[in-house]
């Protein structure tokens, strides 16, 4: 049992509490647990659940049914998300929530040279962290066993170069302490997941821990070596699938894909995989990490070397960077459907963007980010998808104020949907681009977007009158909708303040159509989820921010990576031949074109706007030529900005 104080409690109170345990049969532990404070109880004493709640000081009890506590869902509802930092100047990565987190490098640090350049190239595909053993545990003692202390340094000059954080595994209590200072996160390997006097002094040294699953241990095993990290005082531990031995010989080991689910609803911890070492084949390695990503791991640890055939170990499984670049662009393309984004964070030489990124200075990090739309609706799901749960946001009442708040400077950057697959263009926040010509793109996501019938508690689907939401709600949800023709379907601004209306009238007749998000942000609850006609249903949202001169600041959460889309709008000249002219500017160089869409210009009957989305080639000198000359070629050339293109 966890007894969970408040923060103000005072120390009179807090012994009440230690001796109220005690003579109930209890023995007792101070432990922290994220930022709070806790009484552990264990032992076979009784006690009232709820006049132990009632006593001063006591913030929560969590009665947990299972051994391990601190790592348990039933004394932490929400997902932990684990920091891992390797210093202020180095971008942290975050483990856990809406995010996938690619760790890659290779199996073990072999010489700086090789250190170096897996970095940089597993970087250059999106891995976040950099992984690599410096003290191997080999199951031959005439294996090479890695390179020490020695490698260690490689490996974090190696990290520093790139802006990658550093994951290496630690062997004994005694090296713990030796390598605290150089890693970023500390490994416990399968092999050692049951060394409990290891667990206990890597868990107390406060740094994340990466706990692997050991080849035979049982789910509850496992949990319970994460218990002995967090009983230590660690409040980051990750947990790692990395394959169980079972007796199929066929791959190095088996992986326990099911264990993903089910852990995560037994803990609040995240959940990585490693599919390396589960599956030990090479050309397997990344069908089982996509099914680990689509079973709802929060990221992957991935083995991958320049050269496999000469890695002194495990070069039978490590990942050719070809095949690592590969998956990663899988992976990103199979983020939204399980409802996550890739994690990107900023390379160190951040390269300067096209027409002239710069970044945001570090008052700009603290302002918000806005959105349009009530708590839970779909953009504060991709505002905190693109920049993290704890960014501070602002709330808009219209798309119009998010370009307001983003000139006005109240806003570090806006989030703005501007089309969804299945029914297009929002045409009013493309026209905003035009009124509003100093903000510009720099980042664009897609979200999927599953829609709930959403009502208050008593309600059921018979006792349904009427239907709120946005227009495109309705358009999405089309066939569902077409089977309860007595509704009557009353529009409003958003799907979340269609659910927000309802909270607050306390109306039983009336339902919602919105995200699950909007349902628990208004302690409503979702009658029925999935009803969207097609699963494949997306919104694009993109990521607006101020231009300052010819720069425009990129916040820091939007990643690496060069740009590699630019949005355009222009009109041209009535005239045979103007549109094809324009476009044959993009494509005698090269220039892919994803998106042609015209619009009617306001006030002008009969004429036309295009607006284009292209792709930039490797060769940025082509992009801007063509740009030039488009300029050249057309009427009201408005550029609307370069950006990492999202799958
Ligand atoms: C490793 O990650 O390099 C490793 C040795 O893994 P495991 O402990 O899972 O075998
Ligand atoms: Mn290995």
């Amino acid at each position: 049992m966890i007894v969970v104080l408040s923060r103000s409690v005072s120390s009179h109170d807090k012994e009440m509490i230690r001796i109220y345990l005690r003579d109930r049969g209890f023995s007792i532990r101070d432990q922290s647990f994220g930022e709070d404070t806790v009484i552990g109880a264990s032992g076979k004493g009784f006690v009232d659940i709820r006049e132990l709640g009632l006593l001063p000081g006591v913030e929560r009890v969590a009665a947990t049914s299972k051994p391990y506590e601190l790592a348990s869902r039933e004394t932490r509802a929400e997902d932990s998300i684990v920091t891992v930092g390797s210093g202020p100047s180095l971008p942290d990565v975050k483990i856990g929530g809406s995010r996938i987190t690619v760790i890659a490098g290779p199996c073990a640090v072999e010489s700086k040279e090789q250190i170096m350049e897996t970095a940089a190239l597993v970087r250059e595909s999106g891995a976040v962290m950099l992984r690599g053993g410096a003290y191997k545990p080999r199951t031959s003692p005439y294996a090479f066993q890695g390179l020490g202390m020695k490698g260690l340094e490689f490996m974090k000059a190696a990290g520093e170069a790139q802006g990658m954080p550093i994951v290496t595994e630690v062997v004994s209590p005694e090296l713990a302490l030796q390598m605290k200072d150089l890693v970023d996160m500390f490994q416990i390997g399968a092999r050692n997941m049951q060394n409990f006097e290891l667990l206990k002094k890597v868990g107390s040294l406060g740094k994340p821990v990466l706990l692997k699953r050991g080849p035979s241990a049982t789910i509850e095993e496992w949990l319970l070596s994460a218990e002995y990290l967090l009983a230590a005082g660690t409040r980051d531990v990750v947990l790692c699938e990395r394959g169980i031995r079972t007796f199929e010989t066929y791959t190095r080991n088996t992986l326990d894909i099911s264990a993903i689910p089910v852990v995560k609803g037994l803990s609040h911890l995240p959940v990585i995989v490693d599919p390396s070492h589960a599956v030990g084949i090479r050309d397997k390695v990344s069908s089982a990490a996509l099914a680990a990503i689509a079973a709802g791991a929060d990221g992957l640890t991935v083995e991958v070397h320049p050269r496999p055939d000469e890695a002194l170990s495990d070069g039978p499984q490590s990942l050719y960077p070809e095949q690592f670049e590969r998956l990663m662009r899988d992976i990103e393309a199979l983020a939204p459907v399980v409802g996550k984004e890739l994690l990107r964070t900023p390379h160190p030489a951040s390269v300067s963007r096209i027409g002239g990124g710069a970044d945001m200075g570090g008052a700009a990090k603290e302002l918000p980010v806005a959105f349009c739309g009530e708590n839970g609706a779909f953009a504060e799901q991709a505002l905190m998808r693109a920049f993290g749960e704890e960014t501070p946001r602002l709330q808009v009442k219209s798309f119009s104020g998010i370009f307001d708040a983003v000139l006005e400077g109240s806003a570090m950057a806006g989030i703005v949907p501007v089309e969804n697959s299945q029914t297009g263009s929002i045409h009013e926040n493309y026209d905003l681009f035009l009124r509003y010509g100093d903000i510009a793109i720099v980042g664009e996501l897609k979200l999927r977007i599953v829609h709930c019938l959403i009502a208050d508690e008593r309600s059921s689907i018979d006792s349904i009158t009427i239907v709120r939401s946005h227009p495109q709600g309705f358009a999405q949800c089309k066939e569902f909708l077409d089977k309860y023709p007595q509704w009557t379907l009353e529009p409003a601004t958003t799907t979340a303040d269609a659910v927000a209306s309802i909270a607050r009238e306390g109306a039983v007749k009336v339902a919602a159509i919105a995200g699950e998000a909007a349902a628990l942000a208004h302690g409503l609850k979702v009658l029925k989820a999935g009803i969207e006609t097609n699963p494949l249903n997306y919104t694009r949202f993109v990521i607006i921010s101020r231009r300052i001169g010819d720069k425009t600041p990129v916040p820091p959460s939007l990643g690496s990576g060069a740009p590699n889309k630019a949005s355009l709008v222009f009109s041209y000249d009535d005239k045979p031949g103007a549109l094809f002219s324009c476009l044959k500017i993009l494509s005698d160089r090269g220039i892919n074109l994803s998106k042609l869409e015209s619009r009617p210009i306001q006030g002008k009957p009969w004429e036309y706007l295009f607006y284009v989305d292209v792709g930039i080639p490797d060769t940025a000198g082509e992009f801007d030529r063509a740009l030039e000359e488009l300029k050249a070629k057309t009427r009201d050339f408005h550029y609307l900005g370069v950006y990492r293109a999202s799958l």
